[in-house]
């Protein structure tokens, strides 16, 4: 039987109420994908803004190497609509390795998830160009700007804002 991970449907939780439902399919449409040793884990849905600029501060004015290229507000997951992935093996590594087989179907485990995510019209991370590739990104934007949801959320206060 499909054990569902429960970190990752708690994260969908917060993502825009408008993606809940379909980024649990996007989530169980994966888990079926993927019948080998790794399981699909979504690190990171909704972010705060707050976070972003202390995400986008590693690498540039703080320890660490880059993570982001998006400053506060810029990008999708502070709105809840951008999801992040990696790979639970065996139940317990983490991992980000996107050119493994581990079901041994012919195709990438990565891609596979990729291939569900864009299925449902989201874009991929993994397809920017310009060296700012982000493999483990996906994002529905609704055909907004971060710029526009910037604006809409700070007119009503809310970080869920109408789409
Ligand atoms: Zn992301």
């Amino acid at each position: 039987m499909m054990t569902l991970d429960k970190v990752t449907l708690s994260r969908i939780e917060t993502l825009h109420p408008k993606l809940r439902l379909e980024a649990k399919d996007i989530y169980i449409q994966i888990c079926r994908c993927l019948t080998g040793r790794a399981q699909v884990r979504f690190t990171q849905t909704f972010r705060s803004v707050a976070e972003q600029h202390a995400l986008y501060a590693q690498g540039r004015t703080m320890p660490g190497k880059i993570v982001t290229w998006a400053e506060g507000g810029r990008s999708y997951h502070n709105y809840g609509l951008a999801v992040d992935i990696c790979f639970l093996v065996d139940g317990k590594t983490i991992s980000w390795d996107t050119l493994k087989d581990h079901d041994g179907d012919g195709l990438a485990d990565w891609m596979e998830c990729a291939k569900v995510f864009e299925n449902h019209g989201w874009q991929w991370g993994g397809r920017w160009t310009g060296g700012k590739t982000d493999m483990p990104h996906f994002q529905k934007t609704f055909g907004k700007t971060t710029t526009w949801l910037a604006e809409q959320a700070k007119k009503t206060g809310r970080v869920y804002v109408e789409l």
